[in-house]
């Protein structure tokens, strides 16, 4: 199939199925459409849309966002998930503030220079804020790819990596690139879907490789599983005499959950006090049941241990951020999701005077 057929077809189906109406697509200038796209990567539209929408309304602009505390900034992303895109959204908006005079660069290179921008993402801001011809090569399109060429192993090889782009460039059409860049992610998202794709909607099915083949549930190849290792903490629910509060403090800023508010976390509870230099009353120490949280690369078995500590307040977490964190008033901090789900549950679990005199 000529790239030209193959980029009209897909035009000609957005024309007429495509999505027009997502919140980012009001508003297609450079700032709007590169915060829709980082909150994307890896995220699927439906979570993503009431997130975008409450960054919009308190971020308007770019020099809004870089004037934002970085708190702030992670509370509303707090649920989004890996939060390394939230700082570098946070640091981003601060450069082009600062250097670029809050004009995004227009260019791939420049777009890409930029902190959490990437080349597929640099491609799409570029294309659909400014129509300028540029490639993208996110999942959805990866996918649509993969099939429509039929090309066998992993797409993260980096042999398919390049092959993929060269059909991503070649297929990529001078004249209403934006709109290509929608439609491919568009059909990726809503046809070529990772499990049964509605091939006979598609516009590109009498040339699809995969189709043609009896494939598509085996194509794009899986990516190699290996098996993640687990790693066991626990995470102490500190409390003193007010058990509408607990003791949060904040990570150091880079890194695993950087910047965001935890509990003092110790690999083994007799550590308590030379890890933490807290005092735990041992006899209000419950522990609960634990939970799993997965990471990229491990999972974590955390073990939540709900105590009082008897330390006066100012003499704990030395020289770590700390907050006694009210779980009936939430503060606007950014939170890890297990983090967040505790705090949930202690809000909805019995206080610890009516759990000690049931011991
Ligand atoms: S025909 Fe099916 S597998 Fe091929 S691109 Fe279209 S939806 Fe994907």
């Amino acid at each position: 199939m000529l790239s030209e057929n193959f980029s009209s077809a897909v035009l000609g189906w957005f024309d007429q199925h495509g999505r027009h109406d997502l919140p980012w697509q009001q508003h297609k200038d450079a700032y709007h459409t590169w915060l829709s796209e980082i909150m994307l990567q890896q995220t699927q539209v439906t979570t993503v849309i009431p997130y975008y929408q409450r960054f919009v309304e308190r971020f308007p602009t770019v020099e809004s966002l870089a004037k934002a505390d970085q708190d702030e900034v992670l509370h509303l992303w707090t649920g989004l998930g890996y939060y390394a895109r939230a700082r570098n959204l946070h640091k981003t908006a601060q450069v082009v503030t600062q250097d670029y005079n809050g004009q995004f660069p227009d260019t791939v290179e420049g777009l890409e220079a930029l902190p959490g921008i990437g080349r597929s993402t640099a491609g799409a801001v570029l294309s659909i804020s400014t129509g300028k011809w540029a490639p993208i090569l996110d999942g959805n399109v990866k996918r649509v790819l993969a099939r429509f060429y039929a090309i066998e192993g992993w797409p993260g090889t980096t042999a398919n990596q390049k092959a993929l782009w060269s059909y991503a460039e070649q297929n990529t059409p001078q004249q209403r690139v934006g709109d290509y860049t929608q439609a491919m992610m568009d059909l990726g998202a809503t046809l070529c879907k990772r499990s049964k794709p509605r091939c006979p909607q598609c516009p590109l099915q009498a040339h699809c490789a995969a189709f043609t083949l009896g494939k598509t549930d085996q194509l794009p190849t899986p990516k190699p599983k290996k098996t993640l290792p687990v790693k066991q903490t626990y995470m102490l629910m500190l409390q003193q005499d007010n058990e509408d509060e607990v003791l949060l403090y904040q990570r150091p800023s880079s890194g695993l959950w950087g910047g965001l508010w935890s509990f003092p976390q110790v690999a083994d509870l007799r550590d308590t006090h030379g890890e933490t230099g807290l005092e735990v009353d041992e006899s209000s120490i419950q522990t609960l049941e634990p939970i799993r949280h997965t990471f990229s690369h491990f999972h974590l078995d955390i073990t939540p241990v709900r105590a009082q500590i008897n330390t006066p307040t100012d003499c704990v977490m030395e020289g770590k951020p700390m907050l006694w964190y009210n779980i009936q008033q939430p503060d606007n901090v950014g939170l890890a999701a297990p983090v967040k789900k505790l705090l949930e549950s202690l809000a909805n679990s019995p206080r610890i005077e009516r759990f000690r005199s049931h011991k």
